[in-house]
């Protein structure tokens, strides 16, 4: 067999991530690798904790990036933080809260579901019925952007409940990171992770992560020893903490992290706030061209992520047709639906750097002309000119 260079064409990514990554962060990649004890890449490690500590708007000492991807910052928070025998509240409204109680569960620990309708938001008010009645539980745990469904949840307020009865909190951030208010400090959360192909448009397999001041407490006061090493943040922290002595733990993904700390500066350049108006004027303009063509929206209008846009695929219309007809006629990439989705809706991201008008331009024309080559009725024309109106407000 002849197996010859891998040449990847260039795709628009509007999935569920990757995301688009732009020119610059791949360039940022292919620089030189340097060992990653020399001290020119300390220096760039120390600065990529003060961009990581923005993105989160976090003071937390510990925050860094742990070297694999979006599920390895879940697992680190969850087997630093879960003893066995503790109860772990896990609201669950989509596919990532299973894999949070699987972890719980994988850690010795006890998990209380607290499950709400796919497409929709974590309701409070069950979130708190749950900590009425388990007094003892320790953490609660969500998904603060809930990539399977696009719904959002009101993580100020579930931290809130949290910490009223006692609990610490994860929370997963993989999708909001970037894309909408991530306010780690204001809202009092203890661990976050989140990864970095998402909103920060950088390359898959890194995943940031920040503890604050009480979760570290409870990491210290651990009666059994953490049964990851790789992920025992005790280890870790001789590698990434500060005034550390950068002990030898594993061997950091050095031309990942450049391509991150190039990623970090650009959001700090644009600005978080203007990074979250982007991403919301956006979702807008798509969502004007996705409902002139007569698509409807899975997730209740206030509760609906503008990173990523969950429609019915309209009936009579074979899902993995249109997906693929999308890829190769236009190399353009959007999302199936996952779990209990699956087959029953699109998810269309708009990431990161994902999230630009000529995306919306050709994501709603290429499946206006799919749909149309298919026999649906469908007046492409008039969904451009609504993103087009849109765009313009
Ligand atoms: C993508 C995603 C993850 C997992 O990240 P990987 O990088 O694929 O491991 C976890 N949680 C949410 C909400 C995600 O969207």
């Amino acid at each position: 067999m002849e197996i010859n260079r891998f040449n990847p064409p260039v795709r628009t990514l509007m999935g569920p991530g990757p995301s688009d990554v732009p020119p610059r962060i791949l360039e940022a990649l292919s620089r030189p690798t340097i060992g990653h004890l020399d001290p020119l890449f300390v220096s760039m490690m120390e600065e990529l904790k003060l961009l990581l500590q923005y993105a989160f708007q976090a003071d937390n000492a510990l925050t860094m990036p742990v070297s694999a991807p979006g599920s390895s910052g879940m697992e680190t928070c969850f087997v630093n933080l879960v003893e066995p025998g503790d109860k772990v509240i896990v609201c669950q409204n989509g596919v990532f809260g299973g894999r949070m109680k699987e972890n719980v569960e994988r850690c010795g620990g006890i998990p209380v579901m607290v499950k709400d309708d796919w497409g929709r938001a974590v309701d409070p008010q069950k979130l708190e019925d749950a900590l009425k009645a388990h007094p003892d539980a320790r953490i609660v745990a969500f998904v603060h952007a809930e990539t399977s469904t696009g719904a959002q949840s009101d993580a100020k307020t579930l931290v809130g409940l949290a910490h009223k009865h006692d609990c610490l909190t994860i929370v997963d951030s993989v999708t909001s990171l970037g894309g909408t208010p991530v306010k780690v400090d204001v809202w009092g959360i203890d661990a976050i992770y989140s990864g970095t192909q998402k909103c920060l448009s950088c390359v898959p397999g890194l995943s940031p992560v920040s503890f604050n001041e009480r979760a570290l407490e409870k990491i210290s006061n651990r009666s059994t020893k953490v049964q990851s090493w790789f992920m025992d943040l005790n280890l870790v922290m001789g590698y990434w903490g500060s005034g550390a002595k950068r002990a030898y733990h594993h061997t950091a993904p050095v031309n990942a992290l450049y391509a991150l700390h190039e990623a970090l500066l650009m959001l700090r350049e644009e600005g978080l706030e203007n990074a979250w108006n982007r991403h919301q004027k956006n979702h807008l303009a798509l969502r004007a061209g996705l409902e002139a063509m007569g698509m409807t929206f899975i997730v209740p209008e206030a509760e609906r992520l503008p990173q990523l846009n969950a429609v019915s695929i309209p009936e009579n219309v074979e899902d993995a047709v249109v997906r693929s007809r999308l890829l190769n006629e236009y190399n353009l990439e959007i999302g199936a639906g996952l779990g209990d989705l699956a087959g029953k809706v699109w998810r269309i991201g708009l990431m990161g750097h994902a999230s630009r008008a000529e995306n919306i331009l050709l994501c709603v024309g290429a499946l206006g002309a799919v749909l149309s080559d298919m026999g649906a009725e469908i007046e492409t024309g008039k969904a451009l000119s609504a993103v087009q109106k849109a765009l313009q407000d």
